[in-house]
């Protein structure tokens, strides 16, 4: 029988929904903190909010659809074309096109889980399957399952490295050697959303990758380590006929002018700006170490967060937690994600931690 309201597609209602990281409720005489989704606490930059104000002026006007500006200055950054990049309003919306552009029905897209939550909501809205293949004890990728997990069917692996919220990272060695297994017609992507928070030694170098491999994309964002969390910009770099692909599938006109100016400005301020996630990861240092110090064993926290394993203990420290005036991220009866915030902040995680030990 035919339904007598419209009906979404049938793959929507098993999309899971994206729950994002709650603000803080104010509390009188509790100093409050959202460490919840992964943001950076620096506010921007003097000379980002002049290129905003300036923008602003021309707000009777569409934005560049092409991203001129955008891509030229991205493309000396980076040292790749123009042609070569696909901006979107996030990377998160990146990867929706990219899965847009590639996915036809029934096809599959193999992913590590837990990882990132946006990636089964974006393989279902394409209409693909997803194909989760669970993370190893210590968080991170267990590659040699995710090669073994490849079909015919597979259009696109998600590599997030770091891996949100667990946070270990892959070396460039492993993400070689993996690219190395993979069918040429298999898009590897890999998720670099915090890729200036890696401190390890061999870290993914993947514009070599991407300039060796024409099925190897690189995705990368300003909201974390450039703190434009709020403007909405990422990026794709690749082969020439996968960005354009990409592009075909975005939303005209989507990165606003505004946003394109502040991204441009921020990357005037390179400098000035890895010096702040310089601090960030001093913090993540100070932070882990005492964590370790208190007795804790987590995974190797590459990212601007720390995940505790908590199982069926997450919902009473998240509750412990709001109560000491942090927001974090809980996964039901899974773990806790705690961005590194303002060193006041992780004081109050470091003071809760400690009688969280098992
Ligand atoms: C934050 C994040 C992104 C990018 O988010 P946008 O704000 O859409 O740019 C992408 N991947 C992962 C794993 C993230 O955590």
């Amino acid at each position: 029988m035919t339904a007598l309201t419209p009906q979404p597609r049938a793959a929507l209602a098993d999309i899971p929904a994206y729950v994002p990281g709650k603000p803080p409720t104010p509390r009188p005489g509790v100093a409050t903190y959202k460490l919840s989704s992964n943001e950076n606490p620096y506010p921007p930059l003097a000379g980002v909010l002049d290129a905003v104000a300036e923008a602003a002026r021309s707000l009777n006007r569409y934005p560049d659809m092409g991203n001129a500006a955008l891509r030229a200055g991205l493309a000396a950054d980076l040292g790749v074309g123009p042609d070569q990049l696909a901006p979107g309003t996030g990377s998160v919306a990146v990867l929706y096109h990219l899965l847009a552009a590639y996915c036809d029905p029934g096809d599959e897209v193999v992913h590590a889980w837990r990882s990132f939550e946006a990636y089964p909501i974006g393989i279902a809205v394409a209409g693909a399957t997803s194909v989760p293949v669970p993370v190893t004890a210590t968080g991170a990728h267990d590659l040699a399952a995710m090669a073994a997990a490849v079909t015919e069917r597979t259009k696109v692996v998600l590599l997030c490295t770091p891996n949100n919220p667990t946070g270990p990272a892959l070396s460039h060695a492993e993400v070689a050697a993996f690219v190395a297994q993979v069918p040429g017609h298999v898009i590897v992507v890999l998720d670099e959303a915090y890729r200036e928070f890696v401190r390890i030694a061999d870290p993914v170098r993947s514009l070599d990758l991407v300039a060796a491999h024409p099925n190897v994309v690189a995705m990368r964002t300003f909201a974390k380590a450039y703190g434009l969390a709020g403007l909405r910009v990422g990026y794709l770099a690749g082969a020439e006929p996968i960005a354009a692909a990409v592009r075909a599938c975005s939303l005209p006109f989507g990165v606003s002018s505004i946003a394109q100016a502040a991204t441009l400005a921020s990357l005037a301020a390179k400098a000035e700006l890895l010096d702040r996630v310089e601090l960030i990861v001093a913090e993540r240092s100070r932070v882990v170490d005492e964590l370790a110090g208190q007795g804790w064993s987590l995974p190797d926290a590459q990212g601007n967060f720390v995940w505790f394993d908590l199982g069926t203990r997450t919902a009473a420290f998240a509750a412990a937690a709001e109560k000491a005036g942090i927001v974090v991220r809980p996964f039901a009866d899974e773990g806790v994600r705690v961005t590194i915030g303002e060193p006041a902040a992780n004081d109050v995680l470091l003071r809760l931690a400690a009688g969280w030990v098992d």
